[in-house]
């Protein structure tokens, strides 16, 4: 299945971009109806086809070894209420913690800051992590963007229409 391969592939990449260390971060592949994403407690370099957890865009998921990433609900959220979003990549990345430690958007300093799909990169406010309240407020931070930081849970996210 290609979309395990690109789950396993590109959390990989997480980690040799330093973009998120040993088992941090997350990613997920829309999948008919729901999604594959990295699981729990795995470090990304002992990935394999087997450990990837399909979860139903109702919560639900069916797993061989392992419980999805515990972070599993922004993924689904963003899903239901993004058609657009095939894919979503929700990094650790050092740079992204320093600027989300402040709680303010990224205005239009650089071109590339348009990428998000704007003209800055929203801070989603602080929740507990898994809970609805922050799926919340990162869909408030993604209305109108691909991008957004999340204020002090070191992080950033992001999702994607990938061209089929
Ligand atoms: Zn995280």
């Amino acid at each position: 299945m290609i979309e395990v391969e690109q789950v396993i592939k590109y959390a990989k990449m997480l980690n040799f971009k330093s973009l998120s260390a040993l088992r941090s971060g997350n990613i997920s592949v829309k999948y008919k109806n729901g999604f594959l994403i990295t699981p729990s407690g795995v470090k990304y370099s002992q990935l394999e086809t087997e450990d990837v957890v399909f979860v139903f865009l109702d919560g639900k998921f069916e797993s061989l070894k392992q419980k999805p990433s515990s972070e599993w609900r922004i993924h689904k959220d963003i899903y239901v209420n993004k058609k657009e979003a095939n894919a979503v990549v929700h990094a650790h990345s050092t740079h992204a913690t320093a600027v989300s430690a402040h709680g303010k958007s990224i205005p239009a300093f650089h071109y590339m800051v348009a990428l998000a799909g704007g003209d800055d990169i929203k801070c989603a406010e602080y929740a507990t992590f898994g809970t609805e309240e922050l799926s919340k407020n990162i869909l408030d931070a993604l209305d109108k963007r691909k991008t957004c930081l999340m204020s002090n849970h070191e992080e950033f996210l992001r999702f994607f229409q990938i061209m089929k």
